[in-house]
């Protein structure tokens, strides 16, 4: 991660908002525009340098392979 959109301390306390209810979520962060959930998939991308941690966007890109993840994101919907 090169760009300090999201700080070390807060990405230590992001987790997916699905999978945060089972004291799971971890998130990786892929390339400097998206976190993956390491439990369900759901990929949640940084938009405009804002985090888009909304569990329907998240959806959106669960089937996507992450090689595949559009750089930038679109606006979300
Ligand atoms: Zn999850």
């Amino acid at each position: 991660m090169e760009a300090d959109v999201i700080s070390k301390e807060l990405f230590d306390k992001l987790a997916c908002p699905v999978c945060v209810k089972e004291n799971a979520g971890t998130l990786e962060m892929y390339g400097d525009y998206w976190l993956i959930c390491q439990n369900c998939g759901r990929k949640y991308p940084i938009w405009d340098g804002i985090l888009i941690m909304r569990i329907d966007e998240g959806d959106k890109w669960r089937a996507t392979e992450k090689e595949a993840l559009p750089v930038p994101p679109p606006m979300p919907g």
